[in-house]
């Protein structure tokens, strides 16, 4: 099963109305919405590239904003802010 497809089925188990009194329902919802944060970090997000120079790559995280310099050999696969996931396919560094 695919992340985005797990984060569709989630998302319908969140109740649309639910009375105050209703605590275990409102616990159950705040924690599938804290499972679909952690999942949507999951699927891979490019990086902005900024600038690349002398084995230097100069990176901006898409979700968080985030700016690294990073040696392009050890550049991270997760940012160290958010904890996204990067894709770093078709990126020449
Ligand atoms: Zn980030």
């Amino acid at each position: 099963m695919e992340i985005k497809e797990a984060m569709e089925i989630l998302e319908k188990d969140i109740h649309t109305e639910v009375p105050k009194a209703a605590i275990s329902a409102r616990k159950h919802d705040a924690a599938v919405r804290i499972a679909l944060v952690a999942l949507k970090k999951q699927i891979p997000v490019k990086p902005i590239i900024l600038d690349v120079l002398n084995g230097d790559i100069d990176y901006t995280c898409l979700l968080c904003g985030k700016n690294v310099v990073s040696d392009a050999e050890s550049r991270s696969n997760y940012c160290g802010k958010c904890g996204c996931k990067f894709d770093w396919s078709g990126i020449d560094a």
